[in-house]
This record gives structure tokens, sequence and C-alpha cells, in this order.
């Protein structure tokens, strides 16, 4: 527990929110083409996120670590903005964590000198066996039936518990759906806004860093109003 809670928490994903590109789906099917189908199967909902990284990761040699650094660091660029956010972030005490399904031989190098290693959730490589395997330090608890691989849900609510702050959640993905649900705030891009969209849930859209700092800014003088959203009822949209 903390003394002064901050206004809010932020918590963001990575993989093609704090990146430009998801590179859990680019570095496993660039590396081995028949995890497209994988890849598939969880975008649409067929297999779980949990058992889906298994599988994709599975499916990569050990051996070829250094390939896969390679790789991430060519395709690794992050969206434009975050550093910036990130310092008025700090300036403003909200605290900003990430949460990610990526491993961390994925995550950490990329968010080095950006975000503290202990604000950092994710998945974590072993290199150990011939084939990658995956360690789930955060799998879903006993109030998520999603099988998430890394359980958003959890972490949001752990994190508004620990602050005892209301949670702005920022994700674009399949894999951002139960976290983004679990928040107060959200700002949504790509397949997540459009699961909102569907699922009549209000967001606020972005595409940079730049548009969130500047509606947090904003937000400092005149809040928004923070739907119940676990109030089936509710069907108002921002955007
Ligand atoms: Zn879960």
């Amino acid at each position: 527990m903390v003394s002064k809670s901050p206004r809010w928490v932020i918590v963001s994903d990575f993989d093609g929110t704090i990146t430009e590109e998801d590179l859990v789906i680019s570095v496993t099917t660039h590396f081995c083409e028949e995890n497209v189908g994988i890849v598939d199967a969880v975008q649409s909902g067929k297999i779980s996120l949990g058992q889906g990284l298994s599988q994709l990761f599975g499916n990569l040699q050990s051996s070829q670590r250094d390939h896969y650094l390679a790789y991430l660091k060519a395709h690794g660029a992050l969206r434009q903005g975050l550093s910036d956010a990130l310092a008025a972030f700090a300036k403003w005490q909200l605290p900003f964590f990430v949460v990610s399904n990526g491993l961390d031989f994925m995550v950490q190098p990329l968010l080095e000198n950006l975000v503290e290693p202990s604000h950092v959730y994710c998945n974590r490589a072993d290199f150990s066996q011939p084939q990658i395997r995956i360690r789930k330090p955060w799998p879903c608890d006993d109030a998520c039936q999603g099988d998430c691989g890394l359980c958003k849900p959890r972490l949001v609510r752990l994190l508004a518990h620990r602050y005892q702050a209301p949670v702005i959640f920022i994700g674009d993905g399949r894999s951002d759906f139960l976290g983004a649900e679990a928040a107060q705030l959200v700002f949504a891009r790509a397949s997540l806004a459009k699961h909102l969209n569907d699922s009549r849930q209000a967001y606020f859209p972005f595409e940079d860093f730049t548009q969130i700092r500047d509606m947090i800014s904003h937000w400092l003088d005149a809040p928004p109003m923070e739907p119940n959203r676990n109030n089936a009822g509710f069907r108002q949209t921002f955007d």
C-alpha cells in the first residue's frame, strides 16, 4: 500500500501499443512459417492466448537466439511520443506499468532507460531446451477464465488495489480485451478499438503517445467521467 494515492495508475500493453509492430507476431512468424496459422487461431479466438503463446515460441529453436535479438533490434521501433509522455507521467506522479505477453528478452531491451524493470510485467523465455519454453509468472487467478498467458485483468486489479487509484489502460489487440474491461478508462486502437466499439464499451481512440499525454494533461484539470465498466447497462462511447 502506498501512502498517498496517485490520481491514476497507467497500465500499457507493449506489442503494437508501445511498439509500432506486434513483435510476438512478427518474430514468431518470421522464423517459423507454420506459426501464421497459430496466430490466426489466437486472433479468431479458436485457441486461448496462453495455449497460442506456448505453441508459437515452442516452434522456435533456442539456438537461434542471436538472430531473434538482431531481428528485434531492426523491427522494434517505438510509437511516437513515448519518451515525452513517460516524462510527463513521472512529473504528474502517475505510476506507469507495462503488461506484455511478450518474453523478457524481447520486451526488456527495448524499454531500457525508459521504464524501470520492476514496472514491466511480461512472460519469461527459457532457452535451456532445444525449443524455447515459456515461463508464465502471472497466470490467471480465480477471477479470470481467459487463459491469458500473462493475465492483464489480474494485474490491472492488483495495481488498482496497490495504489488505491483508478487504472488507465492502453492497448491495441486481442490480448488486451480483458485488461481493458477491468480498467476504469481505456485508450484503444486497432482490434481492441473494434472490439470495444462492437461491444459498446467506452474508450478513447489514439494513434500515438503524444495524443495520450495531451488528453491526460487535460484531464488533470477536468477529469473525465469514469464509467462503471462492470455495469452491463453502460452504453456510452466517448469517440
Ligand atoms: Zn486472465
